[in-house]
Parts: C-alpha cells; sequence; structure tokens
C-alpha cells in the first residue's frame, strides 16, 4: 500500500487557528480508502482565499474531515482507547482530544468501560455511541420496496421489511411515511431517528431532492425527498442506489482496504446500478448523473434497454436480460413481466444451473461474460484498485467470477490488466440497504456539494 502519511492537514482546536497541528492521515488509518480528500486537497496547501479553501469551507473543514476518520475508525475498532486512536492516526494525543470531545459533545462516540491494566492509570475505552439512536434504511426497486431500521454504523437493529413497489409517487410517499411511522412507533427502544436514507434505481438531481430519471419506474422528474421529508418528519436523504454503496464502501471497513486507487460498485439487479469512487470522490459529474455505466452501449443492436435504446450494458446483464436468455425470448423492460414467468427468478436460475440445466448454465454464463466485457470499459476509464460485485447473481460466482475475469482481463489495457481485485458482496450484507443508511450517517459526502 502506497504511503499516504505525508499528506498533511492542520487541526484546528475549538479557539479557531491559533493553536495549530499536524495530522497524519496513514492509509491504514482510514482503513485504506477513507481518506475523502480530493488529490487537489491533499497535494495543496490551503490557500485562504483561494480556491481550495472556498472547497474545503463548502465541504467541510479539514477538522470536520479528520473528525470524520476518527469517528470512522472507533466505529470500526471499538472499544479503542485514545491513545490507540492516536497512534493509528499518525497524530498526538492532544490533537485526538479535540476530535473526540467534539464526538462526544455529538453523542457520536462515549467513553466507558475501563479496561484491563494490571496497575496504575486504568485507560478508558470511546464507542460508537448508538444507544436510543437509530437511521432508517429504504431501498425502492422497481418492483419491491425494502425497509430496515439500523444502527448509526448501519448495523441492523430491526429486521428487513419487503412490500410492492407503488408506482405513483404520491401514494408510494404515503406509505412510506406510514410504514416508517408505524416501525418507529412500534420500538419506542430505538429512540431518536437521526433520517431516512432512500436509494433509488435512477437518477437523483444536484440538490438531492428530485429523480431526474428512473426508467423501470416510469419517473421522470420527480419531487421526492422533500415529500417524504415532510410525510414522515424526519430528515431524509435520497441517492441513486450505486452510489450510495458506493459511498458505503468508501467508509466502511466491512470490506478489505481499496486503496487509494479507487472503487466501483455494481449492483446487478432489476437494473445495474454503478457507483465510482475516484480521487476520492464519489463520481457525479456535471448534473450528479455521472457514473451511469449501465447505459454504456455494448451492442449497437443489442437487446432493448429500459430507458429507451438498445444495446446498453444494463440490457445485457439484469436480471431480465438473463430471464429473457434463459426463456429464449425478448422481455421488454418497459413493461410488466408476463404473468406466467413472473415468478421465475435469477435464484432459480441458479439452481437450475446446479441441476445441469443446460440453459441455464448458458444464460447465466452470457451474463458473466457480458459483465466482465463492460467492466473492461469501466476498468480502462477508471483503473480502480477494487471492483465490488453485488446482486442475486454473486450467489453462483463459484461458476460465473472466473468468466467474470476472463472477458475482464481480454479487454483491459496491457498495464492495467488482472490489476483490479474483484470482491462480492453476499446478498445477506444487505448492501443497498447499508448505502441507504450510509446516506444518513455521513451526510457531508453523501450530499452532493451545491454550489
Ligand atoms: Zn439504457
Amino acid at each position: 500500500m502506497r504511503d499516504r502519511g505525508r499528506h498533511r492537514q492542520e487541526a484546528r482546536t475549538r479557539e479557531g487557528v491559533k493553536n495549530r497541528r499536524e495530522v497524519r492521515i496513514p492509509a491504514a488509518a482510514t482503513g485504506g480508502s477513507g481518506d475523502p480528500r480530493t488529490e487537489f486537497e491533499q497535494n495543496r496547501p490551503v490557500r485562504r482565499g483561494g480556491p481550495a479553501s472556498v472547497r474545503l469551507a463548502r465541504r467541510g473543514t479539514s477538522r470536520e474531515i479528520n473528525r470524520r476518520i476518527a469517528f470512522n475508525l472507533i466505529r470500526t475498532r471499538q472499544p479503542i482507547s485514545r491513545a490507540d486512536l492516536a497512534r493509528l492516526m499518525g497524530t498526538t494525543r492532544g490533537a485526538v482530544t479535540v476530535l473526540v470531545n467534539d464526538l462526544i459533545a455529538d453523542r457520536l462516540v462515549f467513553e466507558g468501560a475501563t479496561g484491563e491494566a494490571p496497575r496504575g492509570r486504568k485507560p478508558k475505552f470511546l464507542y460508537l455511541d448508538s444507544r436510543r439512536r437509530c437511521v432508517v434504511a429504504i431501498d425502492l426497486r422497481p418492483t419491491r420496496c425494502f425497509l430496515m431500521v439500523t444502527d448509526i454504523a448501519g448495523e441492523p437493529l430491526v429486521g428487513m421489511t419487503s412490500f410492492p413497489t407503488n408506482r405513483d409517487p404520491g401514494r408510494l410517499v404515503a406509505e412510506l411515511a406510514k410504514r416508517v411511522r408505524d416501525i418507529l412507533d412500534r420500538h419506542p427502544e430505538l429512540g431518536r431517528c437521526d433520517g431516512v436514507g432512500v436509494v433509488v434505481p435512477g437518477m437523483v438531481d444536484r440538490t438531492g431532492t428530485r429523480v431526474l430519471f428512473a426508467p423501470r419506474l416510469g419517473w421522470r422528474d420527480v419531487p421526492f425527498q422533500q415529500p417524504l421529508a415532510a410525510a414522515t418528519g424526519l430528515p431524509v436523504v435520497i441517492e441513486n442506489a450505486g452510489k450510495a454503496c458506493a459511498l458505503d464502501r468508501f467508509w466502511s471497513a466491512r470490506g478489505e482496504p481499496a486503496g487509494p486507487g479507487g472503487l466501483v460498485f455494481l449492483s446487478v439487479s432489476d437494473g445495474l446500478g454503478v457507483g465510482v469512487v475516484t480521487g476520492g470522490q464519489i463520481l457525479r459529474g456535471q448534473h450528479n448523473a455521472g457514473a451511469e455505466f449501465g447505459h454504456m452501449p455494448l451492442a449497437l443492436e443489442g437487446p432493448r434497454c429500459a430507458c429507451g435504446v438498445q444495446g446498453c450494458w444494463e440490457a445485457h446483464v439484469s436480471n431480465l436480460a438473463t430471464l429473457s436468455r434463459y426463456l429464449g425470448r425478448e422481455l421488454d423492460p418497459g413493461k410488466p413481466i408476463p404473468a406466467e414467468l413472473a415468478t421465475l427468478t435469477v435464484e432459480d436460475l441458479i439452481s437450475r444451473a446446479r441441476q445441469r440445466d443446460g440453459l441455464a448454465v448458458a444464460a447465466l454464463r452470457a451474463t458473466a461474460h457480458y459483465l466482465g466485457a463492460g467492466l473492461a470499459a469501466v476498468v480502462n476509464a477508471i483503473d480502480p484498485a477494487r471492483i465490488y460485485v453485488s446482486g442475486e447473481i454473486t450467489s453462483a460466482w463459484d461458476l460465473l467470477g472466473p468468466i467474470v475475469r476472463a472477458a475482464l482481463d481480454e479487454r483491459t489495457l496491457v498495464p492495467i490488466r488482472g490489476q483490479a481485485d474483484i470482491v462480492v458482496v453476499p446478498q445477506q450484507e444487505l448492501p443497498r440497504l447499508r448505502g441507504a443508511a450510509a446516506l444518513v450517517t455521513t451526510p457531508a459526502f453523501a450530499a452532493p456539494v451545491v454550489a
């Protein structure tokens, strides 16, 4: 792993700038991928009044970034002493004290449970303060919605429920609000709800309020965040599912560290959600519509895509595409699945493949091939250190992983061929719901920056 510890930041005390200390942030301390600063921010001194300071002021001060790194370390390493935290961050006890006191004041962290020490001063340990507070996570999919209550680290507190998606935005908002209220009323022990995070199968505008385009829902420019916030009386954050999952991985130590090279997250399900972290930031583009690789053309005369044209990557690898291939008939993503086929799932196909159903094997292998081929374009464009893949299809990764890898390596350019790790995120980890929770728990980095 490359040493990023040389990057320095100012840790400002409560009194402001008069008592500055340097805080070094080695890659290990951030879970490898956790340094949220852009290359620009990392490598340049902050010039007062210059573009760097404007950018920092918008995205949160460097102290805020250090605070989040400290919080993330406590979250993942708890119980942890202040001394160990300082060691992991490569900084002084004094600098850590400032950050930790902030976190304690905000009730994000508490100190307690005296640790084992043979004699002398007994150290106290820092814990995530997830007592009596929670987050509601919602995974809005074209056919079903999934809802779960988590703690502030994204760990489930109340199990997942699911229900059919009402595609009428007004009715859906009313139903979601009712379900959120019901679950919070039924579980008073959850305490305060910090907010509701919703991942959607489409593009969300830069202000994080409207769904610009969700082809499988048939939504165009639908206001969603404010109506749901009004109906629930809670803060609401919405984001594209792929971006939210990438955000969660970026901040999470659940996966292996992605290193400084960035990451790509693929959510293969009804559609193909893609999220990219590069240069320490979620790739958003001008309209927060960047990284929509699912609609990259893979074959111009290929199957019809939900977005309206033919041959997108998504139209080759979505669950519907796999089922279409198995059935030998093109299922139009814009129309409901015929009733006689509606119960057939990719999981069924996988179990048939394991029972040597040749058609099922062929359909899944083709999906894996297209997945790898499309991924090659993403890798050639982004050159990530790590690729996360989630979705139903991953339960057959023993059969499909080598095909994906071969198709990827066949088409990636020589210097980066075979370099990016592919990591499967199992369905049991509920990556989309964790992504939804991350929208609430990492607000400074989840919300698009508005000029
Ligand atoms: Zn498309």
